[in-house]
């Protein structure tokens, strides 16, 4: 028996040029796009994914932190994060939210699983100092330091006891992924590459009993974007993240699957209903 339980840890604002960026621009012509976008989208739920799994359970994802909604959170020399908001109460991180549900974040997980290091997957680590930690190598790569801090990541208020177990998607092929890094040892639970959001994005397949599981961190925001094969506007590499959106769908018409990005407010329902991809 696999259930997977989406856990909201607050909301996020960003623009709307940022949830969906113009086909025909590049990397820099999106990000000029979000600066002068004047339009918000409603409030999206950050969202985590609990796995219970006969192995153990598995968390992908650990969403943002209340700190983020205190002014000085955030570097100020950086002007990106005046286009996006984030709002969090304590009690609404991930930890308080798995203690409501009866799990003890410090003891219950056999390990977290980050899609890719932005600051809204990274914020709730503070929460987990003995659980086993993995990423994707090649994101983590892109995550650190300066260049990090430039491309929505927070190294600087990482946990100071993060070393994460960094893994390469290069196990056996997955539909039309070309590659995976099995989680459990009966294959149910992978990582598999899914770059573009930024590189080195992973996501996580999970076959479970009657349908697959798709959880796409931030591969694309929305299904509506995924079946419209629309990218994302932070996207520095429009090219890459339009394969893996075909690739997505075409793993989703492969298999019923439910997708579940990161930022998508119909995820709980999806999962309710089990509404797959069609
Ligand atoms: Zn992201």
């Amino acid at each position: 028996m696999i259930k997977v339980t989406a856990i909201e840890t607050g909301k996020a604002r960003m623009k709307t040029a940022q949830r969906t960026g113009r086909d025909e621009r590049g990397p820099v012509g999106r990000k000029i796009d979000i600066f002068r976008d004047p339009n918000w989208v409603d409030p999206l739920p950050i969202l985590c994914f609990l796995i219970e799994h006969p192995e153990g359970r598995f968390l992908v994802d650990t969403g943002d932190t209340w700190r983020n909604s205190v002014p000085g959170y955030l570097p100020g020399w950086n002007p990106f994060y005046r286009q996006v908001s984030i709002r969090v109460a304590p009690e609404e991180e991930i930890g308080p939210r798995l203690r409501d549900m009866g799990i003890d974040p410090a003891r219950d997980l056999s390990a977290v699983v980050l899609t890719h290091f932005h600051h809204d997957h990274t914020g709730g680590l503070d929460h987990f100092p003995h659980t086993r930690i993995i990423g994707p190598r090649e994101n983590y790569a892109v995550s650190t330091g300066i260049r990090g801090m430039m491309m929505g990541c927070l190294p600087q208020r990482w946990p100071v006891w993060l070393d994460p177990e960094l893994v390469v998607p290069d196990g056996p092929a997955i539909g039309p992924f070309p590659g995976s890094w099995p989680l459990t040892n009966d294959g149910r639970i992978s990582l598999v590459p899914t770059p573009g959001h930024v590189a080195g994005h992973c996501s996580v397949v999970v076959q479970g009993d009657d349908v697959a599981y798709f959880i796409a961190g931030d591969a694309t925001y929305l299904q509506d974007n995924l079946h419209a094969e629309r990218t994302d506007g932070v996207t520095n590499d429009p090219a890459t993240a339009r394969a893996t959106l075909r690739a997505i769908k075409t793993f989703a018409t492969q298999q019923p699957t439910l997708i579940l990005p990161a930022h998508d407010p119909d995820c709980a329902v999806r999962l309710a209903t089990k509404a797959v991809f069609a």
